[in-house]
């Protein structure tokens, strides 16, 4: 049986009820998790109130803001788990980012700024997550990141953002080696097009969506709550023999040829 009681698990990357961070992060806490959830801050706190009202009814235990930009923040985060909680047993990195110009047009237009940044948010960022995590999962965790089949295939305008997938994987797989020995598994979920804030910065998007809907298996895209059961599974003591893999929920379109 799924079941997450007893387990402390932090939540990154909820914006809005549209995130597949809430998604996941009600599945976890359907399955008795014990929540902590960061959001990104903004001068006008606007996302702290907005993210702090939609996770009420699952009553976090902590809520913590954090840019994973700012290294000071990011370690204060995982000290007050440390404090807090003592122990940390599931990592939701559920974030990314890259500018407008990085996801349209020509890929080789993108300057040496936008694609250092996309990488740092979206793929260094979950090195720098599992290294602060790892000394709370002295007694085994999981980790859990998403990515996007951009990450290994061409899709347009996708563009600098896989690239930062492709970085992210391979930090799936060489984290996955490390933490191993302690017992903690590393895995990414692949997940289809979903409408959010973040993938509506990506040129076409619906059209993307569109098409999945038309050619994918099950002629359809996913719900946040798909891909938050599959993370749900994959932290539980169901997935305990699998880590270092790339889980696609996706409809099935990851199989198609043509
Ligand atoms: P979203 O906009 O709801 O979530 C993105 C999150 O990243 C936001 O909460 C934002 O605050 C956070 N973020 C951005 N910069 C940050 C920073 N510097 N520090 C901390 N947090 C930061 O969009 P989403 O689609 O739910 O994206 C979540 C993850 O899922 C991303 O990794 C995305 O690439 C991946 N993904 C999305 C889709 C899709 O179609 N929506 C498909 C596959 C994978």
């Amino acid at each position: 049986m799924l079941n997450l009681t007893g387990k402390n698990a932090l939540v990154t990357g909820i914006a809005n009820n549209k995130s597949i961070a809430w998604g996941i992060a009600q599945q976890l806490h359907a399955a008795g998790a014990n929540l902590g959830v960061t959001y990104l801050p903004d001068e006008k706190g606007r996302f702290e109130k907005k993210v702090s009202e939609l996770v009420e009814p699952l009553q976090p235990s902590l809520f913590l803001p954090c840019d994973v930009q700012n290294e000071v923040q990011l370690q204060e985060t995982f000290d007050t788990i440390k404090d807090k909680w003592g122990k940390l047993d599931i990592l939701i990195h559920c974030l990314a980012f890259a500018s407008k110009d990085a996801l349209s047009g020509d890929f080789s237009s993108v300057s040496r700024q936008d694609y250092a940044q996309a990488i740092e948010v979206s793929a260094y960022s979950l090195v720098s997550m599992s290294r602060a995590a790892k000394p709370l999962m002295a007694e085994g965790g999981s980790i859990v990141t998403l990515t996007y089949l951009g990450g290994v295939r061409v899709i347009p305008n996708y563009n600098t953002m896989g690239i930062a997938k492709a970085a992210l994987e391979m930090n799936v797989r060489y984290l996955a080696f490390e933490m191993g020995s302690q017992n903690v598994r590393v895995n990414g979920i692949s997940a289809g097009p979903i409408r959010t804030l973040a993938s509506s910065a990506v040129g076409g998007i619906l059209d993307m969506i569109h098409h999945v809907e038309e050619v994918a298996p099950l002629r359809r895209t996913v719900t946040q709550a798909e891909v938050g059961n599959t993370a749900a599974f994959l932290c539980s003591d169901l997935a305990t023999g699998i880590t270092g893999q790339i889980l696609y929920v996706d409809a099935g379109y990851e199989i198609m040829g043509m």
